[in-house]
């Protein structure tokens, strides 16, 4: 009935209060000219289909405001509030969680090479593939250029580390078309730390970060743990 608008037809004041409290739109005398009513249902319309799509652009305004818009996986903004939420419940049943920075890597070489547009192609292709080994619960966001974060809650470090390995063989599996003919691959370095809930979350993302970096010195397209992981 959000989308419906109602006049109705009654005599006397009384009757047309107890009308608008009961959510009518509008309210005619019953013996008002049709021409009248006409117009009055008219007015009666718009403003229904007015509110309506406020209704709706105020629900896309909520869903653009926690998604990136090139590859439609979760922004940096929902990712952060999410951790916490993670990090939260792994302290109440003690049940430990994975963080992943996940980076492309020689990223800025595709653009130079193929051009902007077909690095975004890029991102698109490998934010699906990682999107494709998500569980449920699983939270995987874009969080900078060429940077994704993936929360995994109840893995130890054991199985999030064979999670990541997985994640970047798919990664390097993929034969990624562009627009112009050329068939490429790339490659993802990952950094990983298990979080317990115990510690604030900005310590875990500077430990998944430091891994990160370590995964790039090391010579990239790998894993790596941070030195306290769990
Ligand atoms: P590394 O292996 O050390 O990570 O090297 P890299 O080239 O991936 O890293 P660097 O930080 O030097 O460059 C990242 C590049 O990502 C630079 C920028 O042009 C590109 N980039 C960032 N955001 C976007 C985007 O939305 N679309 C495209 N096409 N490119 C982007
Ligand atoms: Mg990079
Ligand atoms: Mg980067």
């Amino acid at each position: 009935s959000s989308q419906c608008g109602v006049l109705l037809l009654c005599d006397g004041a009384k009757q047309a209060a107890t009308a608008f409290d009961m959510g009518v739109d509008e309210v005619a005398p019953s013996d008002a000219d049709p021409q009248e009513i006409a117009l009055r249902l008219s007015a009666v319309l718009r403003r229904t289909r007015d509110a309506e799509s406020r209704r709706l652009s105020l629900h896309e305004g909520l869903r653009l405001a926690v998604t990136d818009p090139l590859t439609g996986l979760h922004n940096l903004r929902h990712a952060e509030r999410e951790l916490g939420q993670i990090a939260e419940r792994a302290r109440r049943t003690q049940q430990p969680f994975a963080l992943l920075f996940i980076d492309l890597d020689r990223f800025k070489q595709v653009n130079d090479r193929h051009g902007h547009a077909a690095g975004d192609h890029v991102l698109i292709a490998v934010a699906a593939a990682l999107s494709a080994a998500l569980r449920p619960g699983d939270m995987l966001a874009r969080i900078g250029g060429e940077e994704f974060l993936l929360a995994l809650p109840g893995l130890d470090l054991d199985h999030a580390r064979a999670v990541a390995e997985r994640l970047c063989d798919r990664v390097r599996a993929l034969e990624i078309t562009l627009a112009q003919g050329p068939v490429i691959g790339v490659t993802v370095s990952i950094g990983l730390a298990i979080g317990t809930g115990t510690e604030p979350v900005n310590g875990l993302r500077d430990r998944a970060d430091r891994a990160l970096l370590l995964a790039k010195s090391k010579g990239r397209n790998r894993v790596a743990t941070d030195r306290h992981a769990a």
